[in-house]
């Protein structure tokens, strides 16, 4: 039976904790694939406008390039509406090649909190495992709603990591140096392109 992990995001922009988590997913779960997949409109993030699509398949494109076992799934970008990730889940489960494959759900503590707030959880529950990195020094731990729920959670032992896109974006406004919290190639692109600047 294939293993294969789903890891979303806005990767707005991609970087290292998202390359560490990627990698870590890939190996400690044995998975045959782990498909990276964009979102198009992360409707739990309405708040702001993201960068473009076509600038963020780019960064995630550079800061995984000849990743074995790591591939770029564009579903998300090409449907219209917000991206639901049961949505993926389900598209995927249809595709021959992809029949009784088991699937994992790769997610930050901050989204496993907030699990409970997505669109027809319980069915994502039932449909894949979760795999869970503690972030910022919080170990996975499910809010309450989910905690009374059964469901397959793996933890994955990612090393504290304390980036995220948003203060990255916030850094490249200003101009500041981000050197240190992506890929060079993802720092150069964001660097020539003026990607985050005012
Ligand atoms: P933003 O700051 O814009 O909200 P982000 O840094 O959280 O972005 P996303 O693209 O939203 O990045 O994250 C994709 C997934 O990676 C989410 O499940 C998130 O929890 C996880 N993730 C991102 N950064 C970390 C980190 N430093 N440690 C653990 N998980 C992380």
């Amino acid at each position: 039976m294939k293993r294969i992990g789903l890891f979303g995001g806005s990767f707005d922009p991609p970087h290292n904790a998202h390359v560490a988590m990627a990698r870590l997913a890939r190996d400690h779960l044995a998975l045959d694939e782990l498909r990276l997949i964009p979102a198009g409109d992360p409707w739990q993030k309405s708040d702001r406008q993201l960068a473009p699509a076509a600038d963020r398949l780019a960064m995630l494109r550079l800061a995984f390039e000849d990743e074995p076992g790591i591939v770029i799934d564009e579903s998300e970008l090409k449907r219209s509406g917000p991206s639901y990730t049961i949505d993926t889940i389900e598209q995927l489960q249809s595709r021959p090649d992809l029949a009784g494959a088991q699937l994992f759900l790769v997610i930050g503590q901050d989204q496993y909190a907030n699990l409970h707030t997505w669109h027809r959880w319980p069915d994502i529950l039932r449909l894949a495992t979760l795999a869970v990195a503690g972030r910022e020094g919080e170990a996975p731990r499910p809010a309450p709603q989910l905690a009374a729920v059964t469901h397959r959670m793996v933890p994955l032992p990612l090393p504290p990591m304390p980036v995220s896109a948003t203060a990255i974006r916030s850094r490249a406004t200003e101009g500041d140096h981000i050197d240190e919290m992506v890929p060079p190639p993802v720092a150069d692109y964001i660097e020539h392109t003026h990607l985050y600047r005012s």
